[in-house]
């Protein structure tokens, strides 16, 4: 049973109306939205692409949500986090101001600068053992962060790496050093 009242906002995202702010149970809302960033964190794995997902939400409202494309679309920039807020399209400040970005894996320096540069508020993260973000410059610049360590988000993770260690060394940027299997 949810013990919030807004699902109706989330089921009809044309419906206008914002909701007067979080109301309800933020962390019901927490488990709900990141589920909207594991479906797309699913959908890029389905793609051969790295499970990465992500989505934005403004008040009770997802503006967008994405996946990791950079295997897909042959990108340098679209981290799962980045390929949202582009599918999110433009808002004026004020509306990213008021957001909270939601992502299946702790936001690596890119991503984060995007957040930071939007002021987007609040972060919630799905699980960062598996890869540590710059979160500790986020909480430096005021920015909440709330890590679920959600199981199926590290499992995912956690595989991913374990059978493409190549392709995760070259979404973090790192060199990768010949060693097939990671020792996660
Ligand atoms: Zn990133």
């Amino acid at each position: 049973m949810s013990c919030c009242a807004n699902d109706f906002l989330l089921q009809n995202p044309a419906n206008g109306k914002s909701g007067g702010g979080n109301g309800g149970c933020p962390e019901e809302d927490d488990k709900r939205f990141l589920s909207v960033a594991i479906a797309e964190a699913k959908q890029g794995l389905k793609e051969g692409g790295i499970p990465i997902g992500s989505c934005i939400v403004h008040k009770g409202k997802v503006l967008g949500a994405g996946h990791n494309r950079r295997v897909q679309k042959g990108s340098v920039i679209l981290h799962g986090e980045m390929d949202a807020l582009e599918n999110a399209g433009r808002y004026p400040a004020k509306v990213y101001q008021e957001s909270t970005l939601y992502t299946t894996l702790s936001p690596c320096s890119m991503c984060t600068g995007a957040i930071l540069l939007y002021g987007i508020p609040r972060v919630v993260i799905g699980e960062n053992k598996t890869f540590m973000g710059e979160e500790d410059l986020l909480r430096s610049k005021g920015v909440q962060v709330t890590v679920l360590q959600d199981e199926e988000c590290m499992t995912m993770m956690k595989n991913f790496i374990r059978d493409s260690p190549k392709l995760w060394a070259e979404d973090i940027g790192e060199v990768f050093d010949g060693k097939e299997k990671a020792s996660l």
